[in-house]
């Protein structure tokens, strides 16, 4: 199958002050888009053009000769979650079954938000941060480049993007000041309680 680009599920200012619609201009538009576009040339007339996004991802990873293959493919499916992971007047106290998961799993939402953010301003260089669950417990983890939780068996739940591309037109180096906007203005809690079920 064709590997699609997934629409954006709001409208590319909606994210303004916090992300604003230049960035989301060239991230989605230029940056995903071509992960995609990439992505359909290298698995085009190969066995995996008919496997779909996470079955690619699954079945090339940790594979040193298919790297470019899981690359692409899992940068596809990671910003698709990161869109979805954000919403207008989103961030702010979670609600629902997250919550109280939270509080039991890191002592309260100070001590997440707090473990989160460093989460994201320590990964060194390019990468992702994310919330999953192991085992039914909550736990934070970052990934390098394009890696993924899927690729480790680990259910995500939440993720932003730290690669400089996400943040450097709106807060320059201000890495810590974005994950505030995100983790303050953004988070779609919705999302993140439909992917705990
Ligand atoms: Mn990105």
């Amino acid at each position: 199958m064709t590997i699609i680009l997934a629409n954006l599920p709001y409208e590319k200012d909606a994210l303004e002050p916090h992300i604003s619609a230049k960035t989301m201009s060239f991230h989605y538009g230029k940056h995903h888009n071509a992960y995609v576009t990439n992505l359909n040339k290298l698995i085009e007339g190969t066995d995996l053009a008919n496997e779909t996004l996470e079955d690619i991802i699954k079945k090339t990873a940790n594979n040193a000769e298919k790297a470019g293959i899981f690359n692409n493919a899992a940068q596809v499916w990671n910003h698709t979650f990161y869109w979805h992971s954000m919403m207008p007047n989103g961030g702010g106290l979670p609600t629902g079954a997250i919550a109280e998961k939270i509080n039991v799993d890191f002592g309260g939402y100070d001590n997440f938000i707090e473990q989160l953010k460093n989460t994201g301003l320590t990964q060194f260089g390019s990468g992702w941060a994310w919330l999953v669950l192991k085992n039914n417990k909550l736990e934070l983890m970052a990934t390098s480049n394009a890696d993924t939780p899927i690729a480790h068996g680990l259910k995500p739940l939440l993720t932003v993007d730290v690669w400089e591309h996400a943040y450097y037109l709106d807060y320059q180096n201000g890495r810590g000041n974005y994950l505030d906007a995100f983790l303050h203005n953004l988070v779609n809690w919705e999302f993140v309680n439909s992917n705990l079920v």
